[in-house]
């Protein structure tokens, strides 16, 4: 295990933002994290640097970082997937957390295993899969998640979460809150169903089925439908660095749409367990930076909202961290000057 000081990060971050870290190293297997933890053990009795605040990083597809960050930055590479449990009707699985998300949805439909196949080709690790609950296409990490194992940071010890324990919402988890920074995920277990369970429910996802005439026969059909959808609809950060949807969607109660449809009666939303869902790319697009613009397709120096996908913020090459979050900053305080709603975002600002 080596430990690399200054160390640029801008190939581990989809943004492509260039920072250093402090100190950086990479864990391949749970020796490293229990020999990282002994170092803490050491360090704490004054031995060495590594008492410093620390990062765990996957694909660096959810972050943002706005300075170099004084500490020393994990880049989580656990890797295997194996099969735990079986029975006429499911399959359960243990994950490494540094294995790439779209890898295991590939083992699992290659298997005839439903569960996953609306979450294809989202960016990034396993591992932080449970951070924000990930979700798309009408389907979410919960659906399928039974145990989420993690190292506490502060005893060294492993702990295994309970679904129910990982408090999992909309783009949310206990790790995103109260736990945040406390625990580092190693694994996830999840079940899959061996019968039919096709959720093809979501309107974009039907619409594409039936246009092409696609036939769902096993999940794989699912998987490359909505990896096809997402690889139109999506820019790749390997072109243009992104992170995905930059604002989580925003909810509201039924009183305060109410109060909305007066003043925009074409808002749209989605209702959900009791509550509205507005999406907040139709908010951004509807206001914009001068009257009468829109922030969709906008650019500011190195920033912009993308032209397809007002959801999501680029950067057209050199931005730094903090252009982006400033130019975030200006778009929620136009939504909320225009709507009296307040984006918040989903992205992990660094
Ligand atoms: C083009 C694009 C499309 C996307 N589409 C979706 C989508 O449809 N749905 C969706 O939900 N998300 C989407 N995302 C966001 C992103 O892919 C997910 O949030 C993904 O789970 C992030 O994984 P990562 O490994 O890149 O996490 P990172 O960006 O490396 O980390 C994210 C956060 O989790 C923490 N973290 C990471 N690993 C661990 C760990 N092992 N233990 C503890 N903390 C950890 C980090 O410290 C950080 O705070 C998209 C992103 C992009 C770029």
């Amino acid at each position: 295990m080596q430990i690399h000081k200054n160390y640029n990060l801008s190939k581990l971050n989809t943004f492509g933002i260039s920072v250093n870290a402090k100190f950086f190293v990479e864990i391949h297997n749970e020796t490293d994290v229990k020999e990282l933890f002994k170092m803490e053990e050491f360090s704490a009795r004054g031995g060495s640097a590594f008492g410093e605040k620390k990062l765990f990083l996957g694909g660096g597809s959810n972050v943002l970082f706005t300075k170099d960050f004084d500490g020393l930055v994990i880049l989580n590479k656990l890797k295997g997937i194996e099969i735990l449990n079986e029975d006429l009707e499911s399959v359960t699985i243990r994950c490494m957390g540094g294995e790439i998300w779209h890898d295991l949805v590939t083992f699992s439909v290659k298997r005839g295993l439903w569960g996953i196949e609306n979450l294809a080709l989202i960016p990034g690790t396993v591992g932080a899969a449970p951070m924000q609950n990930i979700g798309a296409y009408g389907a979410e990490l919960q659906n399928v998640l039974q145990n989420v194992e993690a190292f506490d940071l502060t005893t060294g010890e492993k702990r295994i979460f309970k679904r129910e324990e990982c408090k999992l919402g909309y783009r949310d988890s206990i790790f995103k809150n109260e736990l945040k920074d406390k625990y580092f995920i190693t694994a996830v277990i999840l079940t899959l169903s061996k019968l039919e369970n096709k959720n093809i429910t979501y309107k974009i996802l039907e619409e594409y089925l039936k246009k092409n005439e696609i036939e769902i026969k096993g999940p794989k059909d699912i998987s490359d439908a909505v990896a096809a959808i997402r690889k139109n609809k999506l820019p790749d950060p390997a072109i243009i660095p992104n992170a995905g949807s930059f604002f989580k969607n925003v909810f509201i109660g039924k009183e305060e749409l109410r109060k909305l449809q007066k003043n925009f009666p074409q808002i749209p939303y989605f209702e959900e367990d009791g509550m509205v869902k507005v999406p907040a790319g139709w908010l951004i697009e509807h206001c914009g930076p001068r009257d009468g613009t829109s922030w969709r397709g906008y650019r500011l120096g190195n920033v912009g909202v993308h032209e397809k996908q007002a959801l999501v913020l680029v950067n057209y090459g050199g931005a730094t961290g903090e252009e982006i979050s400033l130019f975030a900053d200006k778009i929620i305080s136009d939504v909320k000057e225009k709507f009296g709603l307040k984006l918040v975002p989903e992205v992990n600002l660094i």
